[in-house]
């Protein structure tokens, strides 16, 4: 079965406070599996632009968008249409949630998925649409880490063992020191 689309929404953007914290979680995305980055709150072109830069460098095709009205495009989403005419799945991580491992394997996978990251005040409605809440632990902590590991359990080492084909630099794993490959500059050789 081919993978369904895994968009991971980040709410509540302010570009004047949040901007590094965010691209992080747009790399953590990209990195280990995400479609779609989905970007509420304020816009900000050069954070899409950042992703891009690095999708032309090192691969992959996660594509960022911004939302306008997110909670009503959340309901959309769990209720008529995830893209493809059809309800998807929404999961909100959220420290008051259930334990992720134990949610993981009662969701659906045959239907697009977004994971919803939290910003500096969450909407009360996240929890009422999304159909699961889960936590990473039930201590407040960072955005970034709860991305990242529901990441890895969700995709396995699927996720942070991730290659992509259209790379132009590919990191070879090295003990010591930095080794990478510009396949553009060896293909002229
Ligand atoms: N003060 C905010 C609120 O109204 O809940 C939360 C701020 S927190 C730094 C930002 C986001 O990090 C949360 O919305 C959530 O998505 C994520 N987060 C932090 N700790 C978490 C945990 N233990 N489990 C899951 N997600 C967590």
């Amino acid at each position: 079965m081919a993978d369904t689309p895994f968009n991971v929404l980040r709410l509540g953007y302010r570009k004047g406070r949040d901007p590094r914290i965010t691209t992080h979680l747009a790399l953590v995305s990209r990195a280990l599996g995400g479609t779609r980055f989905l970007l509420a709150g304020d816009e900000d072109n050069d954070l899409f632009e950042n992703v891009a830069s690095v999708n032309e460098r090192f691969g992959g095709a996660m594509s960022c968008e911004h939302i306008k009205g997110s909670m009503g495009w959340l309901k959309r989403f769990v209720e008529e249409d995830a893209g493809d005419g059809e309800p998807g799945v929404a999961i909100h991580l959220t420290m008051y949630g259930q334990p992720y491992r134990e949610v993981i394997p009662q969701i659906r996978r045959d239907r697009p998925v977004v994971l919803i990251v939290g910003g500096a005040k969450v909407p009360g409605d996240v929890f009422k649409h999304s159909q699961y809440n889960v936590a990473v632990g039930n201590q407040p902590h960072s955005e970034v880490a709860a991305l990242a590991l529901f990441m890895e359990a969700w995709f396995g080492d699927g996720g942070t063992e991730r290659h992509f084909p259209d790379a132009r630099l590919v990191i070879e794993p090295s003990a010591r020191g930095k080794s990478v490959h510009d396949k553009e500059r060896e293909n002229e050789k």
